[in-house]
């Protein structure tokens, strides 16, 4: 049966410079500055609009030392969509970079790993290697939320919304997971941090901050199964979704849309 179609979008809202060693396992020697982008996406039909990760504040873009161009909910705001009225919205995965600013959402309904957020709330924590990407307010803020029966919890493949599937990967952390989207494009895949730059996917290029290489280099692969063909999976961080896709909405707001590659 055919599934519905979903437009697909990427907003973007903060940026920072790296070095090309920061972002490869095997790097070549001419190590080059290259940027890091953050983004957020939504999913939209006639009816509603699904978030998929919420960014980070201004707060913890001055404790990273990122530059944070604006706050992604209000951005939402200001290009027409109902904050209030959002629903549902997938949580990646919970590094600060994904999982911020969920108590500006208080009505909204949060899906994410169940091996994502016992990894967040457990033992491993201890180890600064694991816990130096996540921020405890965002975790007690998704444990607030589910105190208030507001957090759905998969193991693997879940269907959202037909057309809308996520599907665990781990690798980058223990519960990372990756969404596939039915659009008049074909399948989508949002790849989040299971493919922080088109160039770890296509390479087979493993991103520095694992912590199971093995899922991670399984990732790709269920990346390439499950999108389209190459050219429809969104990479999570990589500045190039602003050159390959069209600037859409608001000017002053960063968005493109995923369905219409330039
Ligand atoms: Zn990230």
């Amino acid at each position: 049966m055919n599934k519905p179609l979903w437009e697909a979008y990427a907003l973007r809202y903060a940026t920072v410079q790296r070095r090309r060693l920061e972002n490869f396992i095997f790097h070549d020697l001419h190590d080059m500055a290259t940027n890091m982008d953050y983004y957020v996406w939504f999913l939209k039909n006639d009816k509603e609009t699904i978030l998929i990760d919420t960014g980070f504040n201004k707060t913890a873009a001055k404790a990273r030392k990122r530059n944070h161009l604006r706050c992604p909910i209000e951005s939402l705001n200001q290009s027409g969509i109902k904050v209030e009225d959002l629903s549902d919205v997938i949580i990646t995965h919970a590094h600060y970079d994904h999982a911020g600013n969920t108590d500006l959402l208080k009505k909204t309904r949060f899906h994410i790993q169940e091996s994502e957020m016992s990894y967040a709330t457990g033992p491993d924590m201890r180890h600064a290697f694991c816990r130096h990407a996540y921020d405890p307010h965002d975790i007690c803020e998704l444990i607030y939320a589910n105190f208030e029966d507001r957090v759905r919890f998969h193991n693997g493949v879940y269907e959202l919304r037909p057309g809308i599937e996520v599907h665990l990967v781990g690798g980058h952390t223990k519960g990372l997971q990756i969404v596939r989207v039915h659009t008049k494009r074909g399948w989508i895949v949002i790849a989040s941090d299971a493919a922080h730059y088109l160039e770890n996917f296509k390479n087979h290029s493993p991103f520095p901050i694992v912590l199971n290489t093995s899922d991670m280099l399984s990732g790709f692969e269920l990346i390439k199964d499950l999108a389209e063909s190459p050219e429809h999976v969104i990479a999570g961080h990589d500045p190039l979704t602003m050159s390959l896709y069209k600037r859409t909405g608001k000017s002053d707001l960063e968005i493109v849309s995923l369905i219409d590659p330039l």
